[in-house]
């Protein structure tokens, strides 16, 4: 099969764990006779250095004519403390996700029976627990009006969604729940907020066309607490982009580290496969990052855009035998890592098939 993939490394450890990706992508083509050639594009602050640009023109134009988008990160401490810098990383970030129509993020919590230790959930709620996450990506308060007002004494952000926007991801949630053990569970706010009781009553709709799928609704204060008491009780979560992006931030904790989760953004187009951590500037150019997100990433592309289920069950197999092996990056070890097991980001990238 032959694939034309785009590396958007971007900021901070998203260069070196990227790296480690496409390796991993070079190595499953070779296995398995495929041909994957690579392009790089330019986001976020390494973007903004070259060009003035989060979001480069060519990175949209070589995104589009891509069969996928290896994702690094984006961000920059530099900008955490200004917040009245009008030209940030971020805006690249959410500026691909507009610009290719990506509108649902998967994120699949999975947890590696050898990690079960680094959770910071307690083994004995924890062991078999296996969620996908459905966040909404194009809509929310990250896209409705906001400003200032009053002189600039007060500001607003509007928590918008359209019928159209709530009804595509449900049904990409209800799908995915077909092929998995048939549960739904949607989080909104709907007993205070106006765009939550759209959104549950445009789930209820989509619900309908699934009798066979068991669906609840959970407010977002009990999920985030639910998630931490009993995650098993969760099969598929579909929810809006802000309380999404905190509730996914939240279960990476049942995984152990948010070095080891993956994600993959698709929606009209091309899809795009990013780890879920960020740029981490405190270990940026250590060789210290932990790559397996960015390769479970790889394997999110070779099973959702290119259809290669055993080549993508090969590369989490490999992460798998890794584990098993022993071996750990600083951020998943331990008291009980024997010190020559504790491997950097690219020797990491070595053990891997
Ligand atoms: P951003 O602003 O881009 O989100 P951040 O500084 O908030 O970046 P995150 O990437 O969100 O950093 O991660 C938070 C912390 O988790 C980091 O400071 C880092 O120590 C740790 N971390 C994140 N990803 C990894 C990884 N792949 N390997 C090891 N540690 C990681
Ligand atoms: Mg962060």
């Amino acid at each position: 099969m032959k694939k034309h993939i785009v590396v958007i490394a971007g900021d901070g450890i998203g260069q070196e764990v990227t790296a480690v990706g496409k390796q991993v992508l070079n190595r499953i083509a070779e296995k398995f006779g495929h041909e994957f050639t690579y392009d790089e594009a330019l986001i976020g602050h390494v973007a903004i250095e070259a060009t003035g640009n989060p979001l480069p023109a060519e990175t949209i134009a070589k995104s589009k004519a891509s069969d996928a988008i290896l994702f690094g990160a984006v961000g920059h401490p530099k900008y955490d403390n200004d917040p009245s810098a009008k030209v940030r990383p971020e805006q690249g970030l959410l500026g691909i996700r507009k610009a290719l129509g990506l509108y649902a993020n998967l994120r699949p919590i999975k947890l590696f029976d050898e990690l079960l230790q680094a959770s910071s959930i307690k083994p004995e709620f924890l062991k078999g627990a296996d969620i996908l996450f459905f966040r909404e990506l194009t809509g929310d308060v990250y896209f409705g009006e906001r400003g200032r007002k009053d002189e600039g004494s007060t500001a607003y952000d509007t928590m918008i969604y359209s019928r159209y926007e709530v009804e595509r991801i449900a049904v990409k949630a209800f799908e995915a729940a077909m092929t998995r053990r048939k549960k739904v569970c949607s989080v909104d706010k709907a007993n205070v907020l106006e765009s939550s009781r759209l959104w549950r009553e445009v789930v209820q709709e989509v619900a309908k066309r699934y009798p066979d799928v068991e669906v609840e609704h959970q407010f977002i204060d009990a999920a985030a607490m639910l998630l931490i008491k009993d995650p098993r009780r969760f099969d598929v979560v579909v929810t809006g982009n802000l309380f999404g992006d905190i509730l996914t931030d939240e279960a990476s904790q049942i995984a152990g580290s948010m070095g080891m989760l993956a994600s993959a953004s698709v929606g009209d187009s091309t899809g795009l496969y990013e780890p879920i951590h960020g740029s981490a500037h405190d270990i940026t150019g250590k060789g210290v990052a932990n790559p397996l997100a960015s390769v479970l990433s790889a394997a999110l592309m070779l099973d959702i855009s290119f259809g290669l289920k055993e080549e993508a069950e090969a590369v989490v197999n490999a992460v798998d035998q890794v584990l098993k092996a022993g071996y750990r990056t600083r951020d998943i070890a331990d008291s009980n890592t024997p010190a020559d097991k504790v491997l950097g980001t690219q020797a990491m990238g070595e053990q891997l098939l």
